[in-house]
């Protein structure tokens, strides 16, 4: 258990910039919770879509004989490169071995690249709404921050040259979650994508290309993912996972990034973690060789689109005139904005006391831009209680609203 007492202990500069993120905060205060909660909070794969039985399978048949408990490499186990590599051809992520870094999930990635790049002081910009990990990521290596607005059509790039221009200097790195992207749900259009592209190749920048959702889509048409359009420029740094395809607990996911910087990515991990849990590689490993995954996707992609209407419906029941929301072609987010002033920081505790959870707006942004708006995940919940869940948050809407 922490507390909240200070410590006296002598800490250096770094530790003022450890914010924390309130996404994973709410693991432990809903799990404290005695009552019935309809969880919209965390951004899990349904307990259904975790494909527990395969697993189990790929534990008995990868984790036999003392080796699959050993230190393993640095760079990655190699049945799972080899697996991953095969994975990943003729899709839009398709990569080349003296690219590739497995990690320890996506969030490993993210520092990884921050750890590379990231002087204290340089300018790195985030997408408004952003993920909170990520920006709490740049800002633990002491970046200065600057965010760029999000609409439906994914960040702006008008919105990026304003903000460059205002600060008077280019950013070292641009931090984007292109496809579904958490928070607001919204995609990056292809066009942005390439004046993205075409600017950061201009400043000088590295662009930060956090895609963990790319292979959730279930509507709309594919768009290339930036590491395709960037055809092997380097300045596309690509983090990917396997947290949202197969499962989070894993902790096993990817860095797709120029050969140049190989080695020292594995100097940068070895100095962190030594390399990636090796039983979760071999089982990650043992479930792609098996050939599960296409048709573990093609099941989950139908059951989070089911959802996502689920929830809009919902949300157009309850709240129709009092709010708005995106529209999302895949992931897990959808994002809610009240137009009526209503706080969604001060709503949370009546909500969670009315049994839901969700993440307030604010959480995604540095400079607390989004008091009005809320993030609700619609994967991991089935629709009958994704139903019960939107209930429940307009009755607590209307609590919050009668006071
Ligand atoms: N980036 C984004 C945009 C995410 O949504 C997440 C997970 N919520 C991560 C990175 C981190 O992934 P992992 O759990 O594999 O560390």
């Amino acid at each position: 258990m922490t507390t909240d007492t200070p410590t006296t202990l002598p800490l250096g500069s770094r530790a003022d910039y450890l914010v924390g993120s309130v996404i994973d905060s709410s693991t432990s205060l809903l799990a404290k919770q005695t009552h019935d909660i309809v969880r919209f909070a965390m951004g899990s794969p349904a307990a259904e879509a975790i494909p527990t039985e395969q697993l189990g399978e790929a534990a008995r048949t990868g984790l036999t004989g003392a080796d699959a408990f050993d230190y393993a490499a640095t760079e990655g186990d190699p049945p799972l490169r080899t697996a991953l590599l095969e994975m990943l051809e003729g899709t839009t992520d398709a990569t080349t071995d003296e690219r590739l870094t497995i990690t320890a999930g996506g969030m490993q990635g993210l520092d990884l690249a921050a750890k590379l790049f990231i002087d204290p002081g340089d300018l790195v910009t985030v997408e408004s709404p952003t993920y909170t990990n990520g920006s709490a990521t740049a800002l633990a290596y002491q970046a200065e921050l600057a965010e760029i607005e999000v609409d439906e059509d994914g960040m702006s790039i008008d919105a990026l040259r304003v903000a460059v221009d205002r600060a008077g200097r280019t950013p070292k790195l641009i931090y984007t979650v292109p496809t579904f992207q958490n928070p607001s749900g919204t995609s990056m259009s292809l066009a942005r994508r390439q004046e993205l592209l075409e600017l950061a190749r201009g400043w000088g920048s590295v662009v930060l290309d956090d895609d963990p959702y790319g292979m959730l889509r279930f509507a709309g048409d594919p768009v290339p993912s930036l590491h395709e359009l960037a055809d092997g420029d380097p300045l596309v740094f690509s983090v990917r996972t396997f947290s949202k395809i197969i499962a989070p607990g894993l902790r096993v996911g990817w860095v797709d990034a120029d050969p140049s910087l190989g080695q020292l990515l594995i100097h940068a991990k070895q100095s962190m973690d030594t390399c990636t849990n090796l039983p979760a590689q071999r089982m990650v490993a043992e479930f792609l060789r098996a050939g599960h995954l296409e048709e573990h996707l093609a099941t989950q992609r139908l059951e989070y689109r089911r959802r996502k209407e689920a929830m809009q419906e919902a949300l157009t029941e309850h709240l129709s005139g009092r709010a708005t929301w995106t529209d999302p072609e895949g992931g897990f987010f959808l994002w809610v904005s009240f137009g009526t002033g209503l706080d969604t920081e001060a709503l949370f505790e009546t909500a969670l006391a009315d049994g839901v959870a969700y993440i307030p707006g604010n959480a995604f942004s540095p400079g607390r831009r989004f008091p009005h708006d809320l993030r609700l995940c619609f994967a991991s919940t089935p629709p009958d209680r994704i139903r019960e869940g939107v209930a429940r948050l307009a009755r607590a809407v209307d609590a919050v609203e009668a006071r």
